[in-house]
């Protein structure tokens, strides 16, 4: 609800030079490239800004694909419950064969991460499940970094209020504004200046863990004593990289993680998140778990125990380690002290680790290995991705050589050299 109103709170320059970011350092779009778009309807004034700025660019058709929170409940709310296990399959079968054909892709967030806390979890279950395998042939393309793609984000009331629920709407729709800004980097004079000098950064660091080869990153912090061994022939990634079709783009905008795949069977200790988990509508806080032979043998939470345990029990790969991220303490996203309810942000705010599925891309010529050849390398599979933080200003980190050699990587949550 009062949507539409706050456009004019949220300064226009700024709009129009995030959108320019989303554009050329995002998804990168290419002169007669098509675009797929989805967003909120609440992102109107960026979603038009965006459509502008990719014309711009050359892109030949832009297609913006909108969602509503209201017309979303509306479902949960007046459907037939057999309704539930569908989807709109025609839909999800055009995108796949839009960026079969080569189309780009960008999302823009900006609803309620906790929209559907206060619906049927069972129906929530049933359409996630109906969705994701409706979405399967299109997200392929996208997993499989055919294709140039970006996620952004709109500073919309709803996802505003759900961050500061002491704020009337306006002030929250402009401190969550200023909080995308500044991580996006827009404040800058040139931002498209800004994010070349950190993605620079970012495969500064990648390129010196990638020349370490580290076998395995010893964990030590208040709370953490966790060795996690990295899969054989990882591969480092971080900021910019280049998808099979040849064109450069940034996935995610705000980015400040360098990531790899840890190797499935050998992660051991314990550990402690460092912030809470925003997870589906429900919020998980004071995980502790313990890894035994890279398996989470026992796991806990001060709240949210339950929604944990169930999804530790989704498949095989739920209790195995997909991703294990460095995020100094020092970034924009941790220094605003915000819990965003949203991965996009959350995740770049502190070193991290995903259960579940592993990416593909984080091996040595991963776009030609095949999904045995991945699990015999480490690499962990299941149907879930879930990041949580264990990084703070105390978090040290070792990386320790085939030969058992430790060398520093992290002294009080910041790289312990500079490059
Ligand atoms: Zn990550
Ligand atoms: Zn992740």
């Amino acid at each position: 609800m009062g949507t539409g109103m706050n456009a004019d709170l949220i300064d226009a320059e700024k709009l129009d030079k995030l959108a320019e970011v989303a554009v050329r350092i995002g998804a990168n779009i290419q002169p007669g490239q098509d675009l797929v778009l989805t967003a909120p309807m609440a992102a109107l004034p960026l979603v038009r800004r965006v459509v502008a700025a990719a014309y711009r660019a050359g892109a030949g058709v832009v297609t913006p694909i909108f969602s509503d929170e209201e017309i979303t409940l509306a479902r949960y709310r007046n459907a037939a419950p057999e309704s539930f296990d569908r989807a709109a399959n025609w839909l999800y079968d055009g995108m796949a064969s839009a960026f079969a054909a080569g189309a780009a892709r960008m999302a823009i967030v900006g609803d309620d991460p906790m929209l559907l806390s206060e619906e049927d979890p069972d129906k929530v279950a049933r359409a996630g499940k109906a969705n994701s395998i409706a979405y399967r042939p299109a997200l392929e393309h996208i997993a499989g970094f055919d294709i140039n793609w970006s996620i952004a984000s709109y500073p919309a009331p709803s996802w505003a209020r759900r961050m500061f629920p002491d704020l009337p709407e306006d002030q929250a729709v402009a401190r969550l504004a200023d909080a995308i800004f500044a991580a996006s980097r827009i404040d800058a004079d040139d931002p498209v200046a800004a994010w070349t000098a950190h993605n620079a950064a970012l495969h500064a660091r990648k390129d010196w863990l990638n020349d370490h080869r580290f076998a395995a990153l010893h964990f030590s912090g208040p709370g953490a004593d966790l060795t996690v061994g990295l899969a054989d022939g990882h591969e480092w990634h971080g900021g910019a990289s280049e998808a099979k079709n040849g064109i450069i783009c940034n996935p995610n905008i705000p980015t400040e993680e360098v990531f790899t795949t840890p190797h499935a069977q050998r992660v051991e200790g314990r550990v402690r998140a460092t912030k809470p988990l925003s997870h589906q509508g429900s919020l998980i806080d004071g995980i502790e778990v313990i890894f035994e032979g890279g398996k989470i043998t026992k796991a806990s939470a001060t709240r949210g125990e339950e929604v944990l345990h169930r999804l530790l029990d989704s498949d095989e790969g739920a209790r195995r380690l997909g991703e294990v991220a460095l995020v100094p303490h020092s970034s924009p996203i941790s220094q605003s002290g915000l819990l965003f309810y949203n991965t996009l942000y959350d995740e770049n705010a502190a070193c991290h680790i995903a259960l579940g599925q592993c990416y593909a891309k984080c091996f040595l010529d991963g776009a030609n290995l095949s999904v045995d050849e991945i699990a015999a390398l480490g690499g962990n599979s299941s149907m879930i991705h879930v990041d949580w933080m264990i990084g703070g200003a105390e978090t040290d980190i070792d990386g320790i050589t085939a030969d058992g050699d430790r060398v520093p990587v992290f002294r009080g949550g910041e790289w312990a050299s500079d490059l």
